[in-house]
Parts: C-alpha cells; sequence; structure tokens
C-alpha cells in the first residue's frame, strides 16, 4: 500500500483540471467538497475516533429472531491510517445479559495492517487471526466517509456506475488491491450517507455489511459523523457514537505486532475419537465436539459445529467408524453459529437435519442462501434441505440404540436439545455446562432442570471441553457466579 501514498495528490490535480468531470469524478468530487474540499480530505493521515456505544449478538442470541442481547461498549478509541488502510480499534465490552465468560467487562483491541489482521490480549500478547476476520477488517476501514472517499479518489481505484436512487447517489468503488464498496452520498448535501459492501459469512453466505453514517460534526474542518450504524443485513451489529474526532492527531503505532505477523496457515480440524459406551463415540475437536450414535440400520450425529471444514472432518471420520451403516440425520444442539456452521456441509452430505422446532425458519433459510463469494459445500453441490423440527421430548430408538431429544430452555438459549441416553445414562449438552471451566454463568440452572427431569446421568458429554462425572457437574454448579461489580 505505502507505494501508491503519493499517487491520489496527482488524481486530484488531473481531477480538478479536467474541463468536464466524468459522472464518477463529478461524484467523487462532490463528495469531497461536501466533507471539506478536495485538499483537505487528500491531506488526512490519520482519524481518531473516540466514542462510546452498544453491540448486539448476531447468531448468538436466545432465539434466532431475538435481538435483545446487547453489549455496552466504553472507552471505544478507532485510528484509521487513511493513505495507507491500517486500523486498530480498542474498547471496553460490558455484556447485559447472561454471558459466557461472566458480567465482567472485557478490554478488546484488535487491528489489521495490510493483509493481516490482529488481537491483542489483555496481557498483551498478539495473534494473527483468520484470514477471513481479516478481510472484514480491510472493508471496516472503509467504512467512513473521509477513508472511502479517500480510496474512491485514488486513481488505483475502480470506480463504476454512479447512479441515484431515491435521495441518494451511489458508486461501486474498488481498490487496487480488491476491496470493494458501494458508497453512498445524499443526493442534495452530497455528505455520505452509507457505505456498503459485500462479504461472506459463514452461516448465512453473501451477506451485505453496512455503515451509516448521520449527525456530521466538525472536526478540524472536516465534516465527519459522530454517529454510526453497523449492520450485516437487516441485523443492526453495533451503534456507536463518537465523542472526540482528531484528524491527523498523534496517532499510535499501527504496524501489526511482530509476533502476529507471520503468517500461520490454521491447522486442519482433527477429530479425536471416543468410544463411550457401545455405539457411542465422542468427536473431539480443538474447541467444538460431537457424537456419533449407531442404530440398528444407521448413524445419527450430533453436532455439525464451527464450518465447513469442521464438520466435513467430523462426517468422513464418523463413516470411517462405521462404513457398514449409512450415516443419514444430524441432531443440531442449538441455534448458535458457532454450533450450527456446519449446518450446510450435513445438508451437502444428505443428512437430515433434527433441531428444535424454533430454528426450523433459520435453518431453511440457511440452507437457501447463496454463497457465491466464498462457495461452501452446498454452493458447489446444491441439495434440497430435510428438516425436522422437534419441539417436546422425542425418542429416537430402535433395538440398538435409544437415545431421547429434549428441548431446554434456559438464559443461554431457549430452542436447545440435549440428548438423553437413558440405558448408558449419559447426557449430551452443548455450552450450558463446560466442565473445569472457571465460571459456570448456566450449569445452575440447567442442574435444577436436569433434577426435575428426574434424569438418571453417570456422565456428562459436554460440546465443549471434556467428559466429566455427574457429581463434578454438581459440584461445579452449585459454585457462586460472579456478578456485575459495577
Ligand atoms: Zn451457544
Amino acid at each position: 500500500m505505502r507505494h501508491i501514498r503519493f499517487l491520489p495528490l496527482l488524481a486530484a490535480v488531473v481531477f480538478s483540471a479536467c474541463a468536464q468531470a466524468s459522472p464518477d469524478q463529478q461524484f467523487v468530487n462532490d463528495a469531497a467538497a461536501a466533507i471539506g474540499g478536495a485538499e483537505r480530505v487528500f491531506a488526512v493521515r490519520t482519524l481518531v475516533l473516540e466514542g462510546e456505544g452498544t453491540q448486539y449478538n448476531l447468531g448468538q442470541d436466545v432465539t434466532p429472531e431475538a435481538r435483545g442481547q446487547t453489549f455496552t461498549v466504553a472507552d471505544m478509541t478507532q485510528v484509521i491510517d487513511v493513505p495507507d488502510r491500517r486500523m486498530r480499534v480498542e474498547m471496553t465490552r460490558r455484556p447485559n445479559f447472561t454471558y459466557f465468560q461472566g458480567p465482567q467487562p472485557q478490554r478488546l483491541v484488535n487491528g489489521i495492517d495490510g493483509a493481516v489482521g490482529y488481537n491483542v490480549a489483555p496481557g498483551g500478547a498478539a495473534t494473527r487471526v483468520p484470514d477471513a476476520v481479516a478481510t472484514e477488517r480491510r472493508i471496516a476501514v472503509l467504512h467512513h466517509p473521509i477513508a472511502a472517499v479517500y480510496a474512491a479518489r485514488d486513481a488505483m481505484s475502480r470506480r463504476a456506475n454512479p447512479r441515484t436512487e431515491g435521495n441518494e447517489s451511489l458508486l461501486d468503488v474498488t481498490t487496487a488491491d480488491g476491496v470493494a464498496f458501494t458508497l453512498a452520498i445524499d443526493a442534495t448535501t452530497k455528505l455520505p450517507t452509507r457505505v456498503t459492501s459485500r462479504a461472506d459469512n459463514t452461516n448465512l453466505g453473501d451477506v451485505v455489511m453496512e455503515t451509516r453514517f448521520a449527525d456530521y460534526q466538525d472536526a478540524g474542518g472536516l465534516q465527519s459523523p459522530t454517529r454510526l450504524t453497523v449492520s450485516v443485513d437487516d441485523f443492526t451489529t453495533a451503534e456507536y457514537r463518537i465523542a472526540k474526532q482528531t484528524i491527523s492527531g498523534d496517532a499510535r503505532d499501527l504496524a501489526v505486532p511482530a509476533d502476529a505477523a507471520k503468517a500461520t496457515p490454521p491447522p486442519p480440524p482433527t477429530v479425536a475419537v471416543e468410544e463411550l459406551a457401545p455405539g457411542i463415540w465422542y468427536l473431539a475437536g480443538g474447541s467444538h465436539h460431537s457424537v456419533l450414535v449407531e442404530f440398528g440400520d444407521h448413524l445419527t450425529l450430533i453436532e455439525a459445529p464451527q464450518n465447513d471444514a469442521r464438520a466435513l472432518a467430523v462426517i468422513a471420520r464418523a463413516r470411517e467408524i462405521n462404513p457398514k451403516k449409512p450415516l443419514t440425520e444430524l441432531v443440531n444442539s442449538h441455534h448458535h453459529f458457532d454450533h450450527s456452521g456446519g449446518i450446510r456441509a450435513a445438508i451437502a452430505e444428505g443428512l437430515t437435519i433434527i433441531t428444535h422446532q424454533g430454528n426450523v425458519a433459520l435453518f431453511e433459510n440457511v440452507a437457501k442462501r447463496p454463497h457465491t463469494i466464498v462457495p461452501d459445500a452446498l454452493q458447489k453441490s446444491p441439495k434440497p434441505a430435510m428438516i425436522r423440527g422437534i419441539g417436546e421430548d422425542t425418542t429416537l430408538s430402535d433395538s440398538a440404540m435409544t437415545v431421547q431429544l429434549l428441548p431446554y430452555s434456559g438464559p443461554h438459549s431457549e430452542t436447545m436439545l440435549v440428548a438423553y441416553f437413558p440405558r448408558e445414562r449419559l447426557l449430551v449438552e452443548a455450552d450450558v455446562y463446560n466442565p473445569g471451566g472457571q465460571v459456570f454463568m448456566f450449569a445452575k440452572p440447567f442442574l435444577e432442570w436436569v433434577q426435575t427431569r428426574n434424569l438418571r446421568i453417570d456422565r456428562m458429554v459436554p460440546l465443549h471441553a471434556k467428559v466429566a462425572p455427574y457429581a463434578q457437574f454438581v459440584k461445579e454448579a452449585s459454585l457462586p457466579v460472579p456478578t456485575a461489580t459495577n
């Protein structure tokens, strides 16, 4: 990026020298003029935005339709290197709902420098994030009007399709390094109203990431928005209010930390097999596990988590364990995106999906959505989705195996299934009890529910962490949970 830093100046000269600007040039000239003039926009080196806001919990709320879970964001600082398109964001985030890691505020630090995205842990250790996350951040850098107009004017950027729709004029822009966005400006004031980009989401496939701009204020002679609303399709993911804006002031070091700089390709998914009882296998992964169940004439898998890579590895391993019986079904624990990221892979592999009835509409939609930006298994070999909703206790049983699927509604998820094996006295669950953890935010209500159901359990089989004796569950569920400090 650095080598093209001075080219936009040249472009600015060319633009103004033209007697008649082309429509796309005129669009950019208008937007730059509204913000404060091309000269000023082009002199910007850095933006430092300080503020607060609210984040929502896309894919992780209590039901697929719920929008109520929020995080309060405070002490947020977003630093953008406009010419080189580097960014670092720091914020403190406090959950306003019963959260996995407890109610304590968390300090989050993340950044993007070139193609490298990274997170910095509270202790200072930096880790590189997957390329898909880095791609999202390369897009996010351009979701500010000053950065977007700057990039749009870049002589190396491709501009296309200037048009007017309703009260907005729009222009499609693709940067020299391939980041595409659409800049919308108010048709009258010419101030940028929003930036949209197409992006890939593991669960939702092709999505539109959008940032809307409002409440423009003067910042060092430039107009800059103090209200930013971020969404993925029709789901608002964050609302930020900017209290202080500094243009080309003292910015922090935005270089990628040394320990995150070197590329470490993600390890291939591994599946560690452990036989829990005759006909029941634990298919363990790094963070998310599955369980394979053998019936008289078929196999049933519990959980296809994370993404295609994980789910396909688990499905392949399941078929290796017993190649004589067809794998026909997948039981999904709950809709949370990390636990349902392999649903589409399972459909592509011909499995019938069994889930809580509250998740059926979501999964039917997920099965139909296009994944053209990053084609997944189902995009490459489309199959109709077969989805069976479970609304009450349901027994899957034949001469070889019996498993009960029990709907469970708790503070973590209201559309959850747990799998109870009465003969083997095993209980398979996701998220509500992770044995050996630091805090147990959901274990107590879950234990109470288990007790009212009179389930006879020897071992808990969690889809995170490790298999644990029931006595450990009772003990850990009884530990006091942390409460908010303020
Ligand atoms: Zn969950």
